[in-house]
Formats: C-alpha cells, structure tokens, sequence
C-alpha cells in the first residue's frame, strides 16, 4: 500500500504494525541520529505516530549510547574561509588504529560536505597518496587540501604529488589548531558508526560504504541539502533502497537537462553558501557560550563514559542514587540492589531517555523472516 508524501509528492511505503519495527531498524542501519534517521524514514515509510516511534528507537538504541561520543563542549570555533564551490577544499584525515586493526582515511569537500572513506591497513605515505591519487581523479583537483601534521603527510611521496599536480597543501597551524575541525568534528560519527556496525559482523570495508552512503544522501544541517546533491547535481538512492521512487521530472533532451540542472544549482550553491555562512556564525556564537550538561535527577538512567579510545564508549545502564555536590553523582547498576555503588563527575555520564520503552519494544519485535513484504525488488535494472 501506497500513501501520497505531502511536500515532495513521492510514493511513500504504509508499513503495518508488525513491520515497523524492522522498518526503523533498516533506517538507523547506521546509526545515525534522531533529526537523520527521521528524514530517511520519512522518505520512504508511512504509518501513524510514524515521528513518536522512530523517536523512541532511536534515543533508546543502546549502541548509540553506548559508542555516541560526546560533542566535545569546547570544540574549537571554526574560523577557515568558507569555500564557494565543491571541489574548492578538501580535508584529510586519518582516524584509528581501530579494535580489528586498520585506519579510516577520510577526504571531506567544505563546500557540500560529501566525504570519501577509505580503509588502509598501514599509514604509510604511498597508501595514503595512492587513495588521494584515487579521489582526484575521481572527483577533480582541488585549490587546496587540508591535513594534520601527521608524518604521513609530510612525507616525500605526499609532497610528490604536490610538485606533480600543482595542489598546495595546506597544514593545520601548531597555534590555530581549529583549521581543520571541519574533520576532528566528523570523526566521531564515523567511529561510532564503524563500532556499531562491526558489533553486527560487517567488516570495516563494508561499514565505511555504508556509512559513507547514508551520510552522503542525507541533508546536511550546515548547507540545507544533502552531500550528493551539491556535489553531483542530483540525489542518489540509499544502498538499501530497493524500490525505484523516480518523483525527477523526465528530461528528453540532453541540452534542456544540462540548461535546467545548472540552473538549479546555481541556486542551490547560493542558498548553500549563504547556509554555510550563517551556520558558521552561529556555531561560533553557541562555542563561545559554555554550555552546561542538563542537570541528572535521582531516579535517572544513565550510561558512564569508558576509559581508553576506541572502544565501546558508554557502560551501563546504571541508576543514579544520589546527588554528591554540584557535579557529582553516585551511580549503581541498573536494577541490582547489591551492586557496589561508586560516585562519578557528571562529564562522564550520559542520560538515557527512552531506555524503559525500549526494554518493552523489543519484546514485541517481529521476526526476521517477514521483512520482505515491503522490501518491494527494485524492477529498475542497474
Ligand atoms: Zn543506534
């Protein structure tokens, strides 16, 4: 069954109640947050109290409490120009070792946020040159790139291929280390994302296509629209859509479509610009201001943050028993009585809303073997 999507006029898929379980399960495949996973379910599925439930499995997903990092409260502002056009800059940056071994090399463009994951098994220069060797030719040269200061990036091979194709490199400044926050801030949702992913048996080549499609076909807060839009003209499905929503207007000539599409992009790259910019100010404004943590009352259930990088972030659940102080709070495992009650600085707690309805939810999960009823096959052939 079919119902109407209000604004954009796209078919959207009626699941019934058994099904909608599965449904958001297959939407947050990468666990992406409340106002992302939303906009792909939206997309696509239908059913009444549709936004209520995807908000219940999505703040009370416990490997997202688990490995979500916290925003880093005094992130550096950033203060590198705006880029007005994809291609213009680009970052890299390497995160890991990661717990089955491995390193993640990103490439991110400023201007529409699409992001390039690679796998490496080792950081060495020529691996690392090879995959920006790969994504230029790709994706075009771009004015600048942007890098740590790692070794890798200071090597011969790297600063070969600086000298062969002309691109300036740029190096985060010791003293101005927020040149390149754009990718310290990406790399939490990454890591989290590869974490979750791999705890469900996907190897890490797999995770990062995932990862790197669902967050390319998703609107971008800091420009309006989604990544492949600004960068390749027009949407493309997600890896797991298999029904063809074709809601483009049909084109039958080449000379019309190439005519319409600059046009419209045009406009998107103003209104993108403009987004960009105000983002910008705004999120300076909100850096400047010290946010404080919402304040935890008894009673709360919440996750503790783990010692050591790149592992399961959050523990738990634990109850909070008491209140030490202003910042302070005295913490027991959920539900055992006779668990050793230890106190912790609010920093390193998390609080978990929707926990309770989620214990409930599950009971009610419907099976594997039904999915299939509103996965209709794709009959478009690739
Ligand atoms: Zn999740």
């Amino acid at each position: 069954m079919f119902k109407s999507h209000r604004k954009s006029q796209t078919e959207l898929i009626v699941v019934p109640k058994s099904l909608q379980h599965k449904a958001l399960d297959i939407c947050h495949i990468s666990h992406t947050g409340l106002d992302k996973t939303y906009q792909i379910v939206s997309n696509r599925y239908y059913w009444k109290g549709v936004y209520i439930d995807t908000k219940n499995f999505v703040l009370s997903c416990e490997q997202c409490i688990k490995n979500k990092s916290f925003t880093p409260k005094h992130a550096p502002p950033q203060s590198n120009r705006i880029p007005t056009r994809p291609g213009d800059y680009i970052s890299v940056d390497i995160k890991g070792p990661l717990p089955n071994s491995g390193y993640v090399l990103t490439v991110l463009d400023h201007f529409s946020k699409h992001i390039v994951l690679y796998s490496l098994k080792n950081i060495t220069a020529e691996a690392v040159s090879k995959h920006i060797l790969n994504y230029i030719s790709i994706h075009g040269r771009p004015s600048q790139i942007l890098s740590d200061r790692g070794l890798q990036f200071t090597s011969e091979v790297f600063s070969l291929i600086n000298k062969t194709l002309g691109i300036k490199l740029s190096h985060t400044s010791p003293f101005h280390p927020q040149t390149n926050g754009q990718t310290e801030r990406l790399n939490p949702a990454i890591e989290s994302s590869i974490l979750t992913l791999q705890e469900r048996g996907v190897n890490l080549q797999n995770a990062l296509l995932i990862h790197q499609n669902i967050y390319n076909g998703l609107i971008h807060p800091s420009t309006g629209y989604t990544p492949n839009l600004l960068h390749f003209g027009r949407n493309l499905p997600l890896i797991f859509d298999t029904f063809d929503n074709n809601s483009e207007p049909l084109f039958l000539d080449k000379a019309h479509y190439v005519q319409d599409l600059l046009q419209q992009l045009n406009t998107a790259y103003e209104l993108a610009y403009s987004t960009l910019t105000r983002k910008q100010v705004e999120q300076n404004n909100r850096l400047a201001k010290n946010s404080r943590p919402r304040a935890l009352h008894v009673g709360d259930i919440v996750y503790l943050k783990s010692k050591g990088a790149f592992k399961t972030r959050f523990e738990g659940p634990y109850t909070i028993i008491a209140k030490r102080g202003e910042v302070n709070y005295t913490i027991q495992a959920l539900d055992n009585k006779s668990a050793r009650s230890f106190t912790v600085h609010v920093d390193r707690l998390r609080y978990a809303p929707g926990r309770k309805s989620h214990l409930i939810s599950h009971d009610t999960a419907p099976n594997e073997s039904k999915t299939r009823y509103f996965l209709r096959s794709s009959t478009h052939q690739i």
